[in-house]
């Protein structure tokens, strides 16, 4: 069954090279090592492959491998990066950055069952030393470990989060959906410069479920 499972996701995987999707070998890399179907409920690994979001607990959703694959290329992971992960979800995006970074990485999810589900899949994935799940609310970001190099938000807001602004280093990157409640957002990539100001550049609609907290939605 697993074997069968790994065909498959590697020829999703080989799919989004062929697309352009995936552009760096790092990226197919990690897609390769760290298979979507350790993060889905059992009912639905034989779907993990497929490029469609997949229902998680607490009526969220693990994105699509193209849109991980989208955030992933655009934020230039390199070794050592400190790298903020906002909306963990099922921890797969988690463990993608993990993989890229090659160091620990900071998780936040506002549902406690999800932050159980995460740790779960992270366990059974071989991620747990690394990466650490936090239950709270990502709008805030996470000061403990700030600055941060990069910071991706997994959820679509109706604006850039200030407290995530103000939580990266001069030159760090944040990826964020950008517009309405449902359906319907664009991708941001807001660059910090060295003055504290920043820079943004849009990267076309996307499709995210809400960020919900301080600086996003209310409930
Ligand atoms: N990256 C995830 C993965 O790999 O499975 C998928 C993320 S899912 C599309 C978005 C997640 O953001 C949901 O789990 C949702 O509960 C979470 N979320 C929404 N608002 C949040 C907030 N303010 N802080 C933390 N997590 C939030």
């Amino acid at each position: 069954m697993s074997d069968e499972l790994y065909r498959k996701w590697e020829r999703t995987v080989e799919a989004l090279v062929r697309e352009g999707i995936i552009r760096s070998e790092k990226v197919r890399q990690a897609f390769l090592k760290v298979p979507r179907y350790l993060f889905v409920l059992p009912e639905h690994k034989k779907w993990a492959h497929v490029d469609e979001p997949l229902p998680i607990p607490g009526g969220q959703t693990i994105s699509a491998p193209h849109m991980v694959a989208i955030m992933l290329e655009l934020a230039e992971l390199e070794e050592g990066m400190n790298v903020l992960d906002v909306g963990t979800g099922s921890g797969w995006n988690a463990a993608l950055i993990a993989e890229l970074v090659k160091t620990d990485v900071y998780t936040v999810e506002r549902i406690p069952e999800l932050v159980e589900f995460a740790r779960k899949n992270l366990e059974k994935a071989g991620y747990a030393d690394r990466v650490h799940v936090i239950l709270g609310d990502g709008t805030k970001g996470f000061p403990p470990k700030a600055p941060y190099d990069r910071i991706l938000v997994a959820a679509g807001a109706p604006n850039v989060p200030e407290p995530l602004v103000e939580q990266l280093k001069p030159g760090g990157k944040l990826i964020i959906p950008v517009g309405s409640y449902h359906l319907w957002q664009e991708l941001y990539e807001v660059t910090k410069l060295e003055d504290g100001s920043v820079k943004v550049k849009r990267h076309g609609g996307v499709a995210f479920v809400p960020l919900i907290g301080e600086h996003g939605w209310k409930e």
